[in-house]
């Protein structure tokens, strides 16, 4: 047993590594927002990216987007990409294979019947990663997507002003900055936007990223924290 889980952790991946940035000279950068709670918060989001000529891609649940099919359709109809954020936010990386392509198939009917749209663009939830969220994906054709900027903005002392910060401190070109709804977001948003502008900086969705940059990141080549807001 001990050789099999050995073997596991040392063979090499028979997977696609996760996206967690785009190398590039470009300056470009995304927002990843998961969304499965904090629904009023993401109306003005929407708003403040809009407003700005931005993009983000909304990482929705599937049973949020079941409950709050209006809200979902306005994150659509704004333009942004819906990238899925799994089915129930449940601890994906204690699932086995089977459950975890559930997690990702019920959400993508979930986040379809919901928006139209079919997602292509998978995170899993709290960021939980293993070899089994990485099958079920393949197996379900999503690509697993972290992040390299976590604003860790679910943390009430994390002020709009920190949030800012963090994100001008870790900034480079092809980052992905993972966001969730929130007041503190949606205050520190407008001001952040005019800032990345004023740095050259364009704010476009994972799937306009990946395709400015013709390819993918090599694995492991920066770390992400994990989610770690339960709930
Ligand atoms: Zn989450």
């Amino acid at each position: 047993m001990l050789a099999l889980v050995l073997h596991l952790l040392t063979a090499p991946a028979a997977y696609p590594p996760e996206l967690r940035s785009v190398p590039t000279t470009k300056k470009v950068v995304s927002i990843a927002v998961n969304v499965v709670w904090g629904t009023e918060y993401v109306p003005p989001i929407v708003q403040a990216l809009k407003a700005q000529g931005d993009k983000a891609t909304f990482f929705l649940g599937g049973t949020w987007a079941e409950h709050n099919p209006e809200v979902a359709r306005q994150i659509r109809d704004a333009g942004m990409e819906i990238g899925s954020h799994g089915d129930k936010h449940r601890h994906v990386g204690s699932l086995g294979i089977a459950a975890n392509e559930e997690e990702i198939s019920k959400a993508a009917e979930r986040i379809k019947a919901a928006t139209g749209v079919t997602p292509t663009l998978y995170g899993p939830a709290y960021g939980e990663l293993s070899p089994a969220v990485h099958l079920a994906a393949q197996k379900q054709g999503v690509r697993v997507v972290m992040w390299s900027i976590d604003t860790i903005d679910w943390r009430k002392s994390h002020t709009p002003a920190i949030i800012q910060q963090r994100v001008l401190a870790r900034l480079q070109p092809g980052a992905i900055i993972l966001m969730h709804p929130t007041d503190r977001t949606a205050a520190a948003l407008p001001g952040l936007l005019k800032e990345l502008h004023n740095r050259g900086y364009r704010v476009i969705g994972v799937q306009e990223l990946l395709q400015q940059a013709g390819r993918t990141a090599p694995p492991g080549e920066q770390g992400g924290m994990r989610e770690q807001r339960v709930g």
